[in-house]
């Protein structure tokens, strides 16, 4: 049911991408006894998100399909979901699991998930955005941007991936021409870009990767550019099993130290014919383990010397992405300059003003089309969402570590300007990515939406707290 304005539920899930969708597919699964869920989602399509509403086939998941279930409980839930389909009915569960598929078929795995569950009936879709959030005597009143309101008990806010404006001011703004600036999160703009056009992408992670694909796609003429400021492009992922150590030695060591040891395992991997990448697949389930374990003092260490090695060794791309990048560079298509951004000048081509990261010189990169590839903003201050400005403002949330995301018990309950928990509201996925750092991805978003469900579940049932 779609309700535009006003009205009053169990529980309000805010934002409707795979977090939310999630959350709301473990409160409704069962016909009875379900609460009244609603959620508030201003896209069109429900369990997409940021990462799963491109409609792009060159867009591919950046895990295996095997990885990629929507619960703990049942790993082999999205293989089995892709078996179903008739596009690949004939394939075998083997092959399929060992596949980056593309993440248009992800986000209709979440959707039918969501459309599928017991319960579903009970679900209100509010398409609005939701502006703010006021504790009443009931639970809280959450404001809508589109003037309406949703009164609900208990509120789960699942807004994930806040997108992170240009880095750079802009000289003239006003005078920036249609289509100058375009984000890469919004596919299709980006897939209407000029074949002809100069085009220079600023950021050089996974949203880069995509637009470059995009542009491939589209046998793009012009000259492509990206700028980052360390000129380190996402590694590719291989065929690996998790390597064979220890990880616990890592949890007394420095960053300097953990770095060391690494170095060690990958070169012990190395000697014996095994990739690299099997270190990384071995860590990955206890980075949080690994990141709670440092005081806040090596964390920083961690976030200024050693993020973007981490990034780009632990957010790899699939290796037919990875193919085509490094087939673009080799062919002098796609060139990476590295350097930090100062400013973007509006004219009848943008101008890019950068320092180079070689020898601090100034340089130009001008083109017809800038694109907008930061990827997410994890500082919360800075963080262009007037629901969580709001909250901030209000004292009902507190930045998180480090001024990421936002302070949260392990459950995910907010913590308060004070510190003090908040009855009855809760978040998950990228805004508990200060306490946790591994905090965005399906392993991670998987079980804090279950653990968030049952939080509400157990809350449900003692009607006086
Ligand atoms: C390009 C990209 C590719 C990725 N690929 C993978 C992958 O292959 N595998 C993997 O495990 N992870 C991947 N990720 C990580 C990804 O973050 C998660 O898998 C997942 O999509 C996060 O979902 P989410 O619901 O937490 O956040 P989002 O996807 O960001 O969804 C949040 C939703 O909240 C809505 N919203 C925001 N503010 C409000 C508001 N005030 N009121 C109401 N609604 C609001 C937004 O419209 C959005 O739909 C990728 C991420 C990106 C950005």
């Amino acid at each position: 049911m779609t309700t535009s304005s006003a009205c009053h539920v169990d529980v309000a899930i805010l934002g409707g991408g795979a977090s939310g969708a999630l959350v709301a597919a473990h409160l409704l699964d069962r016909v009875d006894g379900a609460p009244s869920v609603a959620l508030v989602e201003p896209r069109a399509v429900l369990a997409r998100g940021a990462a799963y509403s491109t409609a792009r086939g060159e867009h591919l998941l950046n895990v295996r399909a095997g990885g990629m279930s929507a619960f703990n409980a049942d790993p082999t839930h999205f293989v089995a979901w892709l078996q179903r389909q008739r596009a690949h009915a004939d394939a075998g569960a083997a092959a399929l699991a060992s596949r980056f598929m593309p993440r248009r078929e992800y986000g209709a795995y979440l959707e039918a998930l969501l459309e599928s569950a017991p319960g579903a009936a009970r679900l209100q879709r509010v398409a609005a955005m939701a502006a703010g959030i006021t504790p009443v005597a009931a639970g809280y009143r959450i404001r809508l941007a589109d003037g309406g309101h949703v009164d609900a008990r208990m509120v789960v806010l699942a807004i994930g991936n806040l997108a992170a404006p240009l880095p750079l001011p802009l000289a003239g703004a006003d005078a920036l021409g249609v289509g100058q600036v375009v984000e890469a999160w919004d596919y299709e703009a980006v897939a209407a870009i000029d074949g002809d056009a100069d085009v220079c992408i600023v950021g050089a992670g996974l949203s880069m990767v995509d637009a470059l694909l995009t542009l491939h796609a589209g046998d793009h003429r012009g000259r492509i550019t990206a700028l980052s400021r360390n000129g380190l492009l996402p590694l590719a992922h291989a065929v690996a099993a998790p390597a064979a150590g220890d990880w616990t030695a890592l949890l007394p060591l420095g960053v300097r130290g953990r770095l060391r040891a690494l170095r060690d395992w990958a070169r012990h991997e190395a000697a014996a014919g095994r990739p690299w990448q099997g270190v990384l697949d071995a860590l990955r389930p206890h980075v949080q383990a690994l990141w709670t374990a440092w005081p806040e003092a090596e964390q920083r260490r961690f976030l200024r010397h050693a993020v973007r090695q981490w990034d780009i060794h632990r957010h790899r791309i699939a290796p037919e992405a990875a193919a085509v990048v490094a087939s673009l560079a080799a062919e002098g298509r796609f060139v990476l300059h590295a350097g930090r951004a100062r400013a973007l000048e509006v004219g009848p081509r943008p101008r890019i003003l950068y320092r180079r990261r070689e020898d601090g010189s100034d340089a130009v990169i001008d083109a017809d089309v800038v694109v907008n590839a930061t990827g997410m903003e994890k500082r919360i201050t800075r963080a262009r969402s007037p629901l969580l400005q709001d909250l901030l403002a209000q004292g009902l949330a507190r930045p998180g570590p480090h001024g990421i995301g936002i302070d949260t018990g392990v459950d995910g309950a907010l913590f308060d300007r004070d510190g003090r928990p908040l009855p009855g509201l809760w978040t998950l996925g990228a805004l508990r990515a200060g306490s946790l750092w591994e905090s965005i991805a399906m392993p991670e978003l998987r079980g804090q939406a279950l653990q968030v469900a049952d939080a509400v579940h157990a809350r449900l049932a003692t009607p006086s707290r």
